[in-house]
């Protein structure tokens, strides 16, 4: 490590670059523990950000730790208690969430103007010292101290701390100083939001939509209250063959061509604009500490790649890095081998569910397999219908309440039922001869001949998306294994 030549005097013990979820609930519970903090943003809270806005069950218990529950104005955010599942314009399942021991059976709709702003007012209430409208621009990392470099409208100011913790979302400049390089493009999503006024429909009820013209992206409208709903779009950045429209423009044919969402939308204002924003998801192999630096929340890309969801991750990484810092900041060790607790403790949380993830995603990213994803969530929903167990399930995967790995055997059941139904309808186009193959497009066309072609037309790209699927699915065959392994030892 490079000696900055500081004394050991510092500014604060933890300087946390980023004031969203993540910055802000990790300064309250290190400041609660008698930790001097200082919370820098680049912007001044209130402020906006481009999110779905879904604050699911366990995050409200995340929530609930700092005091954010006990806020008149929490009091009054939109309770969601239920989701509903659309494919092409068409109601597949609509359920309320699970009961789950210990976790409330709802979520809540938050702008991120007010839930940011709240989990500030809680840091600033334990005793954080926060600084708006400072953008970090640079650090350096000493034997004895960490110097900040952070830039306002004032000019500019050297910080001296023992730690620094990166909190500064999706385009982290902590992250990217850390690493020396930006993530890899196969780890990012794009995404659009706009917020409208008017909406129809029940205000406790979260939609979540899917399309074959958009897949493998799914749309949504989630209500704030007051007949006000958050409507957006995500997507995989890279998928095979690539989208050619950008997300706010998919997002705005969806929302005239999709049945459902436009009867939701028939009177409804858009209120501001439709607003952009990338997405970095999970990635097992991404650094996470170094000397003295530590990254959280988006920073960190503690985003799950199946459902976007990241405010649960932003507030429970916060928790753990304090928790990790706790003997750090005692001991006066804040070497990479002393915070490697934390990213042991991110791995043992997130890695195999998310390897769950990221293989479903890297699946449905190939267009070629659409009908078979189109397939499996029809059958899932009727058997949902059918069955309480697989309704819970999928009620809760939406509410990010269950951990992929136990829904693995219902969707791993579901994919196989949806493999052998395509197939069957290819053999059966197969025997009806040369006519019966030149199906009418895609849409139509078994995943498996579509797969082909794609191939034939465009190897290489095959070839690629073919390497990470077999990458993604050796990586969940490990972490399976691992987890097996794991078990029967305890047992
Ligand atoms: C369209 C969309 C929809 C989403 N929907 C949902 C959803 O419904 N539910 C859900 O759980 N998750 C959702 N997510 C993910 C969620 O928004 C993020 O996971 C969450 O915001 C992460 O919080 P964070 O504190 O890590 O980062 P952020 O909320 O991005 O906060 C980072 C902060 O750092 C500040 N900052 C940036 N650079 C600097 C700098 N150099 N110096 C100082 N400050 C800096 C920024 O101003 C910002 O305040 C969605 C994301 C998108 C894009």
């Amino acid at each position: 490590m490079a000696d900055v030549g500081v004394k050991p005097s510092y500014d604060a013990d933890v300087v946390i670059a980023g004031a969203g979820p993540a910055g802000a609930a990790a300064a309250c519970h290190l400041a609660r523990s008698g930790t001097s903090v200082i919370l820098l943003d680049r912007v001044t809270f209130p402020r906006d950000k481009v999110c779905g806005d879904f604050v699911g069950p366990s995050a409200l218990v995340e929530l609930d730790s700092l005091g954010v529950s006990r806020m008149d104005r929490y009091a009054r955010t939109n309770i969601a208690r239920r989701a509903a599942l659309y494919i092409g314009g068409e109601e597949l399942i609509s359920r309320p969430f699970p009961e789950i021991e210990g976790i409330p059976s709802h979520g809540r709709v938050i702008p991120r103007l007010a839930l940011d702003q709240f989990i500030v007012e809680a840091a600033r209430g334990a005793g954080a010292r926060v600084m708006e409208g400072y953008r970090l621009t640079g650090f350096a990392a000493g034997r004895e101290a960490v110097a900040v470099e952070a830039a306002s409208s004032n000019g500019h100011l050297t910080l001296r701390c023992r730690l620094l913790l990166g909190a500064d979302g999706s385009s982290s400049t902590v992250a990217r100083l850390m690493r020396g390089s930006a993530p890899p493009r196969r780890d990012r999503f794009i995404a659009a939001r706009a917020y409208f006024a008017n909406v129809e429909g029940p205000d406790d009820q979260l939609d979540i939509y899917f399309d074959r013209s958009c897949y493998p992206g799914f749309y949504w409208l989630f209500p704030t209250g007051n007949g006000e709903a958050n409507v957006g779009l995500g997507l995989a950045l890279e998928t095979w063959p690539a989208h050619n429209l950008t997300p706010a423009a998919m997002l705005r044919r969806l929302m005239r061509d999709d049945a459902a969402l436009a009867a939701r939308l028939r009177n409804a204002r858009l209120r501001g604009k439709i607003v952009g924003w990338p997405l970095m998801t999970y990635n097992h192999r991404l650094k996470i500490v170094s000397d003295r630096v530590m990254l959280i929340g988006d920073a960190a890309s503690l985003i799950n790649p199946l459902n976007g969801e990241g405010i649960q991750y932003a507030l429970l990484s916060a928790r753990w890095a304090a928790e990790t810092l706790a003997p750090c900041l005692r001991d006066d060790d804040f070497s990479a081998r002393a915070l490697a607790p934390f990213a042991a403790r991110v791995e043992s949380e997130m890695r195999y569910d998310m390897a769950l993830s990221r293989l479903i995603v890297q699946l449905i990213s190939n267009r070629a397999l659409t009908p078979l994803w189109i397939g499996a969530s029809k059958i899932l929903a009727e058997r949902a219908h059918k069955d309480a167990n697989t309704a819970r399930i999928v009620s809760g995967i939406f509410a990010g309440l269950l951990p992929a790995r136990d829904a693995f055997k219902v969707v791993g059941g579901t994919i196989g039922e949806a493999a052998r139904s395509l197939a069957s309808k290819a053999v059966t186009r197969a025997f009806r001869g040369p006519r019966g193959w030149a199906g009418p497009g895609a849409y139509t066309a078994p995943a498996g001949f579509q797969l082909a072609s794609d191939a034939a037309k465009d190897p290489a790209d095959f070839a690629e998306w073919l390497k990470c699927a077999a990458a993604c699915t050796l990586e969940l065959g490990s972490q399976a294994a691992w987890h097996i392994i794991a078990s029967s030892r305890k047992g």
